[in-house]
């Protein structure tokens, strides 16, 4: 999808849908504008359901103030508009109430953007805007004041959040990903203290490369080929949609025969990932034209070391990297369906993934399917694409429980006769 080239309405309405169905938004709260080049200010209207919203319900404000559309604007476009006055750079302003965020915001404290690689980035500096009245020239003001240091996030005291950009859609990259850093630190707090990651990581991973590869020219597509890259963009939404994966980030990848394999392109829109646009791996050789995820050199050296092995996911699914920002060992033996599928969990040292990715494709065993790598990702492995994305699940599923239980008791562990027991039955190596 060209989201560029779409009309501003239609962007709003999309952005929105994103929003509400991932419950970054209540239905009344939250608004979007987006600057035309002829100044004209686009934004989602006061008092219609954000869950039923259409392009033809967005109102056009003109710069003298004519407004146009069906309803009235959205009660804040008193910020909106001392937003773009502020800020001639700024072409979108994204604002909401996602409950992660509206946490900080009670407590007056910014999310940790360092606990993960990129975020920082991909937020910039976050900035706290003073208590205001909703909907009032003084809060723009206080807005403004934050905005004018050049920052394009902003926590709103005691409100919720407010994300500026270039485009509605950077601006919700940077929406989603300080959520999830929230979201993240919420859970890593309530089992132990989130460890961020120091200059060296942050600059390391910063200057991490795109692999060198040579191109080579598809001659044909296989009807195999065909259908996993079919199933893989369905698991790739799926997997969006759930929340194990953020719009750029997580990398799928399936066998295809003994050289090749396909894998997810690097960033790229995970939401509406097209079967076209996952790239063909063959011989170490890339798909003319397509940029691979940049992992895609880990998923080439397991595959070449493991013929059991014929799917890889790479995530940073919330629950699970709450276990990977702390010290807290993340244990399967909670019910037999994680011990099953999950067995034993190993945590590598930052960075381990990308620089030494030979010496971690080593690690990958029957009874070592996966691996949670510190303040990075959870890699893992099946025998097939949803083979592997079950684990996944089911991994993100058990740490999610593991964190609830902390506030209802001491955890239990399936003692080790049990664990033999389950694996004779199930013929576990
Ligand atoms: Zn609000």
């Amino acid at each position: 999808m060209n989201f560029e080239l779409l009309h501003p309405a239609v962007q709003i309405v999309i952005i929105m849908e994103r929003i509400y169905g991932y419950g970054m938004t209540t239905t009344s709260g939250g608004n979007l504008s987006i600057k035309d080049d002829n100044g004209d200010i686009w934004i989602s209207p006061a008092g219609v359901d954000k869950g039923s919203l259409t392009s033809k319900d967005i109102i056009q404000v003109k710069p003298d103030g004519t407004v146009l559309g069906k309803h009235r604007p959205s009660s804040e476009i008193p910020f909106h508009q001392s937003t773009y006055k502020q800020r001639p750079d700024v072409r979108a302003v994204l604002h909401a109430h996602p409950p992660a965020l509206v946490s900080f915001s009670i407590v007056r404290k910014l999310p940790n953007t360092s606990l993960i690689p990129n975020a920082n980035l991909i937020c910039g500096e976050v900035g706290m805007a003073e208590y205001g009245l909703p909907g009032s020239d003084d809060l723009g003001k206080k807005i403004a004041a934050v905005l004018k240091r050049g920052i394009n996030t902003v926590l709103l005291e005691n409100h919720g959040v407010v994300v500026v950009g270039k485009d509605l859609f950077k601006a919700f990259m940077a929406f989603e990903t300080l959520d999830f850093c929230a979201r993240l630190e919420i859970y890593a707090r309530r089992i132990g203290t989130p460890i961020s990651l120091t200059p060296k990581h942050l600059e390391i991973s910063k200057n991490k490369q795109h692999v060198q590869m040579d191109e080579f020219i598809p001659q044909s597509y296989s009807s195999l080929e065909r259908a996993a890259r079919k199933e893989m963009c369905e698991l790739v939404h799926r997997s969006y949609d759930h929340k194990l994966f953020t719009s750029t980030q997580g990398t799928f990848s399936t066998r295809l025969d003994g050289n090749s394999f396909t894998i997810t392109p690097y960033g790229s829109d995970r939401k509406y990932m097209d079967v076209g646009e996952i790239v063909r791996i063959e011989d170490g050789k890339r798909e003319a034209g397509k940029m691979p995820s940049r992992s895609v050199l880990l998923h080439k050296y397991i595959y070449d070391k493991h013929p059991h092995i014929n799917s890889i996911i790479i995530a940073h699914p919330p629950n699970i990297m709450a276990f990977a920002v702390t010290e807290e060992p993340f244990d399967s033996r909670t019910i037999p369906e994680s011990y099953i599928l999950l067995r034993n969990i190993q945590k590598l040292p930052f960075g381990s993934s990308f620089m030494q990715p030979l010496m971690v494709a080593d690690l990958f065993e029957e009874n070592n399917p996966i691996v949670l790598v510190e303040n990075d990702c959870i890699i893992v492995t099946g025998s097939s694409l949803l083979n592997a994305f079950d684990r996944l699940e089911v991994a993100e599923y058990s740490a999610k429980a593991l964190i609830a239980s902390k506030s209802l008791g001491e955890v239990v562990v399936i003692n080790d006769n049990q664990i033999t027991e389950i694996e004779k039955a199930f013929n576990l190596v």
